[in-house]
């Protein structure tokens, strides 16, 4: 296929996996963290891990942006959507996060108009197709999706929407890097970093990472040769006595980001003083709410919402998996208790979720064998 094929080339794949094998030859275990579920997703769909030395360890991170919403903002949610005459409008991931009184599909079982689109601009056009009803978007993502939200609030004010509104869940990538760094006893050695965020927020806001953890790190794209290719130059800055920020997906990320995005986003939103995340805990400016002259637009002003702090199932493992300190097959319910027709936790629900990439192309290799055979 035009355009991909040349990021699955498995002659470059098997050069990079060679050049990564003589590179770690030796040397000390690393343990490279992949930030996004994205790149999650290619390691174990496209079996990368069978391409690396024993030397070469990857952990998961945060970067699932539908993993990282705590279970009160699913309840939230489910509260709005309970509001008599309210539509609420979310990604088909999102319907599916349990909460404490469940998940927002079976809150739509039980009567709640609960409606699944494919982007802010298509609740705002629902809103518009329906004019007697108010559709509330649900808004999650990184910086990758908050430019799209910011778009359509201001498309609402110009339009002079008065029945639509959004309830922002926008997060940001800084604040929970930075808590994995300062985590007591962090084993993360490198990281590979976000390519979608990067293309937003641009490079160069990685280098405290280097400058203030000692850690490299470099921006990759999401196809094999691409991720390869990213842990082969995390490897030469080892082998070069270097720490730097790199980037590899230099085909769409620049050091300075996307200035138009930033500045949809500076204008609309602004950072919370602080942001529960899961397995996280509460993280200071960690994410974004609207800005005062979109009050009108802000679900959060014109909803009395729960806000309540719920707690994680007990057999819940997600937030070590999301710190990269436990992998999913260690978790005690993965693929029993917790299964992605079933999720437990939000690792599981998301294809972007470290476990639901392990459940899906993973698990032969490293699941317990009493698991029952996927159909
Ligand atoms: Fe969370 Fe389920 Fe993964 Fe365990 S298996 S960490 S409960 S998503």
């Amino acid at each position: 296929m035009r355009f991909v094929d040349e990021y699955r080339d498995p002659a470059l794949a098997r050069a990079l996996s060679a050049e990564i094998h003589g590179l770690a030859a030796g040397r000390e275990t690393v343990r490279i963290m992949e930030v996004c579920g994205g790149h999650t997703h290619t390691i174990y769909r496209h079996g990368l891990e069978d391409l690396l030395p024993p030397e070469v360890e990857l952990v998961h991170g945060p970067g699932c942006p539908v993993c990282v919403i705590p279970m009160g903002r699913v309840d939230d949610a489910i509260a709005i959507a309970e509001h008599e005459g309210v539509t609420l409008a979310t990604f088909g991931d999102m319907m599916r996060v349990p909460g404490g009184r469940g998940t927002l599909l079976e809150a739509k079982a039980r009567g709640a108009d609960v409606r699944m689109v494919y982007s802010p601009l298509d609740a705002l056009a629902l809103a518009r197709r329906e004019p007697d009803r108010h559709v509330c978007f649900f808004a999650i993502g990184f910086e990758t999706t908050a430019p799209a939200t910011a778009v359509t609030l201001r498309r609402a004010r110009d339009l002079g929407m008065t029945n639509f509104s959004v309830f922002c869940n926008h997060v940001l990538i800084e604040p929970p890097l930075r808590a994995i760094l300062e985590t007591p006893g962090l084993r993360v050695d490198a990281f590979i970093g976000p390519g979608h965020v990067s293309s937003v927020i641009g490079s160069d806001r990685y280098r405290f990472i280097p400058q203030q953890f000692g850690r490299p790190i470099v921006v990759s794209a999401f196809e094999p040769v691409d991720l390869l290719q990213a842990i082969a130059m995390l490897l030469r800055q080892r082998s070069e006595g270097r720490c730097e920020v790199e980037n590899q997906y230099t085909r769409v990320v620049r050091q300075e980001g996307n200035p138009r995005a930033l500045e949809a986003i500076a204008e609309t939103m602004e950072e919370r003083e602080d942001f529960e995340w899961r397995g996280l805990g509460t993280l200071p400016r960690s994410a974004l709410r609207l800005r005062t002259p979109f009050a009108a637009w802000d679900a959060e002003t014109l909803f009395a919402l729960p806000g309540a702090r719920i707690e994680d199932p007990r057999a819940c493992r997600c937030g070590e998996v999301l710190t990269g300190q436990l992998k999913p097959w260690e978790c005690g319910v993965f693929g029993t208790a917790c299964t992605p027709e079933r999720p437990l936790g939000t690792c599981m629900v998301s294809s972007e979720g470290a476990c639901a990439a392990y459940y899906a192309y993973g698990r032969a290799r490293h699941a317990p064998a009493e698991l029952p055979a996927r159909a």
